[in-house]
């Protein structure tokens, strides 16, 4: 399953942005993924909710995942149309003359998360023994 290697390599790419934007922490991470990219939202996720725990600055992110529908023009006639799968022909002329313009991305959109602290340490360890 390459979703893993995919995912791992998003949260790499994600700690960095973190690290760039002096964040401390990361809540959110959005990621878009067209139709045509041959990656598997529900993967994504699986691998992100198994993947994200093994760094304290992914660990409580939330992936929002936007889902671009492929689409495609003929270079034949100018049709423009969505489609779910690398299918080349175009459905007017039926010829294999289409140009994929959109639906093959896999990529980091943005992220928001904590900014690190200047002035002291934000955080605060509770030593509790609460059940769970
Ligand atoms: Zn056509």
């Amino acid at each position: 399953m390459h979703e893993f290697a995919l995912t791992d390599d998003l949260l790499k790419l994600a700690r960095d942005e973190a690290e760039r934007a002096g964040l401390a922490r990361i809540d959110k991470i959005i990621v878009r993924i067209g139709g045509l990219s041959g990656v598997f939202p529900d993967s994504i996720e699986f691998a992100f909710e198994f993947l994200k725990r093994e760094n304290e600055v992914t660990a409580d992110a939330e992936l929002v995942i936007e889902k671009i529908p492929g689409c495609a023009k003929c270079s034949n006639c100018g049709k423009v149309f969505e489609l779910d799968r690398l299918f080349l022909f175009c459905p007017e002329c039926e010829i294999p003359t289409l140009e994929i313009i959109d639906g093959r991305d896999f990529l980091l959109v943005s992220i928001e998360g904590e900014e690190k602290s200047e002035g002291g340490v934000k955080a605060s360890l509770e030593a509790g023994d609460e059940n769970g």
